[in-house]
């Protein structure tokens, strides 16, 4: 079998409300680029990235003379052809290379007729659990629905998400309020959700001084871990020292260097694994089974996806023995879904791990075309803004969080 062509589609799906983070705000909308990899036996394999425009269709579009004529069997080659460690030092591939992998496994699942999960080692498990994924929001733009902000509010909301997926893990994002009112929060929800488990992401915002104070608050409740308190392995290393939370991380430890120095010299327990960050879903599982070696945890992140990436983590999820925390999705803040179907089910806080050929999930051509055409009316956001202090950004370790007392809403898109 051999590739014959490759398309890649921008597409914007809708959030239910603006996500704030410690770096700015999703702002009420993802942006991400739809990969189809064509073959000569007529097969279509899906595969999906963050961002978009036309400088990452044009990158894709680049990527055509390594791909056309490729077997897609030859995943191996793939990773040398496209992320050469040495090669591509000056064209950093990596996530594409994801988007790649994910719709070849696609193309052998649909040629061979069977899930991509038994392409790679065969299922563990039918139902992948996930976290609630809690943020601070700004209001839906449409109808002022939907704010989280205030203490009440959090936990309204979190109260929500549990009744309506039936979640029993939470995560707060936060970074974006000053540490002590977000203690005050993630307490709060502990408090509500006795017997459910927590944990707390402010996605390196701290310094290592912060971050040792708060990982000592929290010590006692019914932490998961605390991820990514500081930035960088030192500092994660200086708090793992005096905190009896396990650290966790989805920044510092991103490939096999990275991972290789954290067993040498460890400065996290849980490595959270991305899909897309390691390059494939077949990098994840050689991590995960490093981490087995080493009894390091595992888990796996969401960098913000649609149904096409969220099967690659359900797949993942699937094979890997050393999953003990439940997944990470921004999935259930999303408005609709490419895939046919619509949005993927939550049923007791898990989604079924897909069991049809290959990824198991099939574009919605009219969603397709409906997102693409939102994203060009639309175009893109700066990632890092904070549409309520435009001339606002934030420092590492930041000092300059937002006020939770601030109730103004953007009016903006
Ligand atoms: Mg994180």
């Amino acid at each position: 079998m051999k590739i014959t062509d490759l398309r890649a589609t921008t597409v914007t799906v809708p959030l239910h409300a603006p996500l704030r983070h410690g770096n700015g705000a999703h702002w009420g909308r993802f942006v991400r680029t739809i990969v189809e990899v064509t073959t000569d036996e007529g097969l279509v394999g899906l595969g999906e990235m963050g961002g978009g425009g036309e400088s990452a269709e044009a990158a894709f579009r680049g990527l055509k003379p390594y791909l056309v004529g490729h077997d897609p069997a030859r995943l191996e080659e793939l990773r040398f052809k496209i992320a050469n460690p040495t090669a591509s030092l000056y064209n950093n591939r990596t996530q594409m290379l994801a988007a790649i992998e994910f719709a070849c496994l696609d193309i052998l699942g649909q040629r061979w007729g069977v899930p991509v999960s038994e392409l790679l080692g065969g299922r563990l498990r039918d139902r992948i659990p996930f976290a609630s994924y809690l943020f601070f929001r700004y209001a839906n733009q449409k109808d002022g629905s939907g704010e989280v902000r205030t203490v009440d509010q959090v936990v309204d909301h979190a109260r929500e998400m549990k009744q309506r997926y039936g979640f029993t893990t939470h995560k707060l994002k936060g970074g974006v309020f000053p540490p002590e009112y977000e203690l005050e929060v993630y307490r709060a929800l502990a408090a509500s959700f006795a017997g459910d488990r927590f944990r707390f992401d402010p996605n390196g915002a701290w310094s290592t001084e912060q971050a040792i104070w708060f990982g000592r608050e929290i010590e006692g409740l019914r932490n998961d871990y605390l991820e990514d308190p500081v930035f960088g392995l030192n500092g994660m290393r200086r708090t793992r020292e005096k905190v009896r939370v396990p650290l966790a991380t989805n920044t510092v430890v991103v490939n096999f260097e990275q991972l290789a120095a954290n067993v040498l010299d460890t400065a996290v327990d849980v490595v959270l694994l991305d899909t897309t960050f390691w390059g494939g879903i077949r990098p994840c599982i050689k991590a995960a089974g490093i981490c087995e070696t080493f009894q390091l945890g595992v888990a796996v992140h969401s960098s913000g996806e649609l149904g096409i990436q969220l099967a690659t983590m359900l797949h993942l999820g699937a094979v890997i023995p050393n999953l003990t925390f439940a997944a990470d999705a921004h999935y259930h803040h999303l408005a609709g879904d490419v895939i046919e179907g619509g949005l993927m089910r939550y049923e007791n806080g898990s989604i079924a791990v897909p069991t049809g050929p290959g990824l198991g999930v099939r574009l919605d051509r009219n969603k397709l075309a409906e997102y693409a055409a939102l994203f060009w009316k639309l175009g893109g956001y700066p990632y890092d803004r904070d549409p309520l202090r435009p001339d606002w950004f934030p420092t590492v370790p930041n000092d300059r969080f937002a006020d939770p007392a601030d109730a103004r809403q953007p009016e903006w898109v």
